[in-house]
């Protein structure tokens, strides 16, 4: 169990709306990011309305250490919340990457039919391969035959696609912001 010395704890008496004295090892185990807030909070507000006096009793010290470590622990879960939204968007790009490239027709463009086209496919010097599909006509009215190309990157070539989407969704964000400049809700 983690205390104070007693005397901190007569001191700690005379104050109104003293906040709960917990182990700063134990803060380190809650995960509850509403709880934490309000409690650095109200560590904050009795930090701010005591000052002088709690430094007068020399307790000021233990109080401080908790509230840091309540503050530290907000940070540490907000970045593990980060890395986590991260990581997700990272596994999704790679998966929309991976159904759009590689030599095989997906399940959806094999249902409708495509079939190989014979010698198509196409080797180049970085290591990328190309290959078509193509959809046999099926009615008279069909008059142009509809080609997939299929392509299979380099590594190099991955990374500039990788690096092509994000860039291309940056540039959305920058285009949807500079159209809402002049938006009617902008106005002043
Ligand atoms: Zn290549």
């Amino acid at each position: 169990m983690f205390h104070l010395p007693e005397s901190s704890y007569k001191a700690l008496a005379q104050f109104k709306n003293v906040p709960p004295i917990i182990n700063p090892t134990n803060i380190q185990t809650i995960t509850d990011i509403n709880y934490l807030s309000d409690l650095e909070n109200t560590y904050n507000i009795f930090l701010e309305r005591n000052l002088q006096l709690l430094d007068l009793h020399n307790i000021i010290e233990d109080l401080l250490d908790i509230r840091d470590t309540i503050s530290i622990q907000i940070c540490r879960i907000n970045r593990a919340k980060q890395i986590y939204e991260y990581n997700k968007s990272q596994q999704e790009q790679n998966r929309s990457i991976q159904a759009h490239t590689g030599l095989n027709l997906t399940k959806n463009q094999k249902d409708q039919g495509y079939i190989l086209c014979q010698n198509s496919l196409k080797e180049y010097k970085c290591g990328c391969k190309t290959i078509q599909y193509q959809k046999p006509i099926q009615n008279q009215s069909q008059k142009q035959i509809t080609v997939i190309q299929k392509h299979q990157y380099c590594f190099k070539h991955l990374h500039y696609l990788k690096t092509k989407c994000i860039l291309d969704e940056e540039l959305t964000k920058i285009n949807m912001e500079l159209s809402s400049i002049t938006r009617k809700e902008n106005e002043v």
